[in-house]
């Protein structure tokens, strides 16, 4: 199984889908609990709900694997993202919901998160990179998006329910601002769903990372509520009534960041 599935555009935007993965290696399998095979906080049907990606002539690098085998949004070094807040670690011992993800004595070792740093991590990261850099030489800038989901409700992270579209800039420092503020009047313009910019969530490690608009590269995380095109509870079905006018909102808003340019 390869590590994340890769479609290449010609446009300057590039959309990375780091935990819409559900597939757990059989040697990690026997080591989780019923709860770490549920994977119950994949970022779920994020294939289906942006199925413009599938028309438009943008490149995507999606995760085939769980977040729970690796969190390719967090640093490598396991550093905090959100001082002072909870939140999931780079290998993840706990569920949102607090569950142990690991049968008791089965947790990974210091080894096993290098290894699966290695495996999984770094190969993600470096086409990443690559694809940045290929399309900022050739375009002279390019614009990541990175597209998460999250349940509207995860006590252990936020109060209440989180707004319908999260967008992260890192305080505008990842992205010219200029985009983000046309993203977000897009967004607002169809009054279809709450709009937020640097919220609870201010992007991670990859717009942290990879966002820097004085090397040309821009980069924008929009973390969105999954009640919008989902159920959110097991199983996880999607609602393809719901989603449709999702899908509808994220066509007009990935067309604008595809044709966007500083
Ligand atoms: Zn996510």
């Amino acid at each position: 199984m390869e590590v994340f599935r890769l479609k290449n555009g010609a446009s300057p935007l590039v959309v990375s889908i780091p935990h819409s993965g559900t597939y757990l290696p059989e040697p990690i399998v026997a080591q989780l609990s019923d709860a770490g095979k549920a994977i119950a906080d994949t970022d779920w049907h994020l294939n289906e709900v942006y199925d413009c990606l599938d028309d438009l002539d943008v490149t995507v690098i999606a995760a085939t694997h769980s977040r729970y085998v690796i969190d390719l949004n967090r640093p490598a070094d396991g550093s905090p993202l959100y001082a002072g807040h909870r939140e999931t670690a780079l290998c993840p011992l706990g569920s949102f919901a607090g569950e142990p993800l690991y049968r008791p004595g089965c947790e990974p070792t210091v080894e096993t998160i290098n290894e699966r740093i290695r495996q999984y991590w770094q190969p993600y990261h470096d086409q990443l990179a690559a694809t940045l850099e290929s399309l900022r030489a050739r375009h002279g800038f390019a614009v990541l998006w990175d597209a998460h989901s999250i349940r509207s409700r995860v006590p252990m992270f936020f109060d209440g329910v989180l707004p319908d579209l999260n967008f992260g800039t890192n305080q505008s420092r990842s992205c010219d601002y200029a985009l983000a503020k046309q993203l977000v009047a897009e967004a607002e313009r169809s009054g279809r769903y709450s709009v937020v910019s640097d919220q609870r969530f201010k992007g991670g490690y990859i717009t942290r990372t990879y966002g820097n608009p004085a090397r040309g590269i821009h980069a924008i995380q929009l973390e969105m509520v999954q009640k919008n095109y989902m159920e959110e509870l097991p199983p996880w079905r999607l609602l393809p009534g719901t989603a449709a006018g999702l899908s509808e909102q994220l066509r007009e808003l990935l067309s604008l960041a595809a044709g966007w340019h500083p």
